[in-house]
């Protein structure tokens, strides 16, 4: 088990009770900086000061009883004398399982990860400038379908989740046909600028 204690900036690294590992003594590293999901409480991003060894990981995450893998996927790396770690399980658009169905944009800051959602949502276009009122909204948490992730320690710039299915209105519909639906996802930025009141509902400028 890998925990994040906010409120005292701390790490920890528990061997969960279905393994019996030797090598992987509990180990607790003050945190650097860390992200936490604030839809399922799954550790996105961490940063310490400490050393897991690579090999050693992945005996602190409880493993899937029906084909005994790790519950999560885990990239980890040294930098700057610390160690980061990186959820790589914790979006999933198609499995049924438990992921989580909010996807991490993986930069830093209100504007520049908007700007990487927007190139992410239309392929097509890059050079997107983002409308100053989406920042306001976004910063302030009250853009539906698009939510602040705080560093844990108030030190980094936050991080954004985003979930497609509200941004598009997918999430509303029943009985949605993959052509209908291919479309609304198409179509996500121009749902984002009418709703902040950046273009009109026809689609004028
Ligand atoms: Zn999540």
């Amino acid at each position: 088990m890998i925990r994040i204690d906010s409120e005292n900036k701390k790490i920890h690294f528990f061997i969960p009770y279905n393994i019996e590992e030797e090598n992987a003594p509990p180990q607790t590293f003050d945190l650097i900086s860390a992200y936490v999901c604030p839809i399922c409480n799954k550790i996105l991003r961490a940063y310490y000061i400490g050393i897991i060894p690579k090999e050693a990981v992945n005996n602190y995450i409880e493993k899937n009883s029906i084909n005994n893998l790790p519950e999560m996927g885990l990239a980890i790396g040294n930098a700057g004398g610390g160690q980061y770690l990186k959820n790589t399980s914790h979006f999933d658009k198609y499995s049924r399982s438990s992921s989580c169905k909010w996807e991490e944009i993986p930069f830093r800051g209100v504007k520049t990860c908007l700007e990487a959602l927007f190139e992410k949502l239309d392929r097509q276009h890059t050079g997107y400038a983002v409308p100053e009122k989406l920042i306001e909204l976004v910063n302030k948490n009250q853009f539906e379908g698009i939510l602040l992730v705080p560093d844990v320690c108030g030190k980094d710039l936050p991080m954004l989740i985003y979930n497609e299915n509200v941004l598009s209105g997918i999430g509303q519909r029943t009985n949605i046909d993959f052509k209908k639906e291919w479309q609304l996802r198409e179509s996500i930025i121009k749902f984002i600028l009418e709703k902040i009141g950046i273009i009109e509902r026809n689609g004028n400028q």
